[in-house]
């Protein structure tokens, strides 16, 4: 099936809007500004509404069906928040309106900061990096901060375990550390063994993923933490998965110092393609002092006298790492997080995770039989399973992924964790049904059917989508975008 391209619908000479006739004088355009040439396709606007909305139903999306994308938290996102995020006063809020007349939204953030702080069993809060890798960054340069602080400059040393997320080791070198990877042991956990080796008086931290990128919780948390502590470094917490804690464990309360959440997965606002997120950075006591400038907190408080509210201001840290965003962060964000946890309220956010880990659970139950998991014990919110078997040798974990597009599925994450060979990550998240598991399970036990018996079917899949297979390496390293064709099969 070909989709027609906007310039392949071009007619010249046709138009979608006319101005008025000039009344008043005629003044020449700006020079040196405009471009002489500028090709725009010349369509009437029924056409470019129809051209566009089109477009819009090509795309797949949480709203459109099953979208278990491991590690990246693809719930259902209430349209609650929506709402709650285009009320006026706060959508048209100007960042640099005096805080006198922005008491609203400072209340708001200065409460979210105080609920992160109780979720994840912290003292301190910044809402402003404006993703979980920025929160990453943010979090690793206060652990910096906080060893120079204390003239401790021989640390330069930091332990990422290898079922950690790929931006773990990214932020911290960025960060200027050394990045030092430790092997997991054979139940998915931080090998201890590997783990004394580098406990000297190197060590600035470890970043801990957990639960991990195989979506099992570290059952040595509380020893890794301890060893990490014994030899003066601290531990990052990477809370990205918290879709799995929420009420139920408190980072903060088992030796964690600092932890990013990513607001866009576990508390659901719309993310992918690219769009705005928000990882906040939570930290204990002794580091809040190093946190970004400035955090929202209350600059006059006569709340003995009844009905006065507080005043909340902007405050600077007293050792701040410095300002890691532009303004107050993705305040959009904020607002939709607060509704998503008011909403739920604490009981409700216990539930969030209790069934995020019971439906990954349902889910390995179904597919145990079918798909080898290497790491087989209780999952958490998302699990790992092989894409290859030994007696169907041409099938690799893409073609599976590609063959459920034709059922209307999403596909899993492939290829990561990087310590499963073809690895399919799948996280159904709590917002599904048991009769969505269950028409997934059935359509990937038929997939690794069809890998035995046709194996030509999966090879060539997608078979049901506007393009067929794509040449993916061809289509990141010669990106066009206006000429698909190039690339379909
Ligand atoms: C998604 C994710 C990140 C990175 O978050 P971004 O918002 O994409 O930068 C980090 N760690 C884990 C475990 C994640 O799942």
């Amino acid at each position: 099936m070909a989709e027609h391209l906007m310039c392949e619908l071009s007619v010249p000479g046709r138009v979608g809007f006319r101005f008025p006739n000039l009344d008043v004088p005629a003044a020449p355009l700006p020079e040196g500004i405009l471009r002489d040439d500028l090709p725009l396709p010349e369509m009437a606007e029924i056409d470019v509404v129809r051209y566009f909305t089109r477009l819009s139903q090509l795309n797949y999306g949480v709203d459109t069906g099953f979208y278990p994308l491991g590690s990246c938290t693809m719930k259902y996102n209430p349209k609650v928040n929506e709402d709650a995020a285009r009320i006026q006063g706060f959508a048209n809020l100007h960042p640099l309106q005096p805080i006198e007349t922005s008491q609203g939204a400072l209340a708001l953030m200065y409460h979210l900061q105080e609920w992160l702080n109780e979720i994840g069993g912290f003292a301190g809060t910044s809402l402003q990096p404006a993703a979980g890798a920025q929160g990453e960054l943010t979090g690793v340069l206060i652990i910096r901060a906080y060893h120079s602080s204390r003239s401790d400059s021989k640390r330069t040393k930091i332990l990422i375990p290898d079922s950690a997320h790929g931006t773990n080791p990214a932020s911290s070198a960025m960060s200027g550390l050394q990045v030092v990877e430790l092997r997991s042991d054979e139940r998915g956990n931080v090998d201890l063994e590997a783990l004394r080796e580098h406990c000297d008086d190197t060590l600035a931290g470890l970043m801990l993923t957990n639960p991990n990128t195989l979506g099992l919780f570290d059952e040595n948390v509380e020893q890794v933490n301890r060893l990490v502590h014994e030899a003066g470094g601290l531990i990052y917490g990477d809370g990205a998965n918290m879709n799995a804690l929420l009420g139920i464990i408190r980072p903060g309360d088992i030796g964690i110092d600092v932890l990013h959440y990513n607001l866009h997965k576990t508390f659901s606002t719309p993310h992918g393609g690219g769009g705005p997120g928000s990882g906040p950075v939570s930290v204990v006591e002794k580091l809040v002092d190093f946190l970004p400038n400035p955090v929202v907190g209350i600059i006059e408080d006569e709340a003995e006298e009844e009905g006065v509210p507080p005043l909340y201001g902007l405050v600077a840290p007293s050792q701040t790492i410095g300002r890691v965003k532009a303004f107050q962060g993705h305040f959009g964000i904020f607002v939709r997080t607060y509704t998503y946890i008011r909403m739920h309220g604490a009981e409700g956010l216990r539930r969030v995770s209790e069934y995020a880990v019971l439906n990954a659970n349902y889910l390995l139950s179904l597919l145990r039989d079918t798909y080898h998991i290497p790491y087989d014990r209780v999952c958490m919110h998302e699990f790992v399973a092989e894409g290859r078997w030994a007696d169907a040798p041409d099938i690799h974990a893409l073609d599976i992924s590609k063959r459920l597009m034709d059922f209307n599925f999403h596909p899993p994450t492939n290829y990561f964790p990087l310590i499963v060979h073809e690895a399919l990550m799948i996280e159904p998240t709590e917002t599904e049904s048991k009769e969505t598991l269950d028409a997934f399970a059935s359509t990937m036990i038929k997939i690794a059917e069809e890998a035995h018996t046709n194996p030509e079917i999966l090879k060539s899949a997608p078979h049901s989508t506007p393009f067929g297979r794509l040449d993916e390496v061809k289509a990141a390293k010669e990106l066009v975008l206006c000429c698909v064709q190039q690339y379909t099969s």
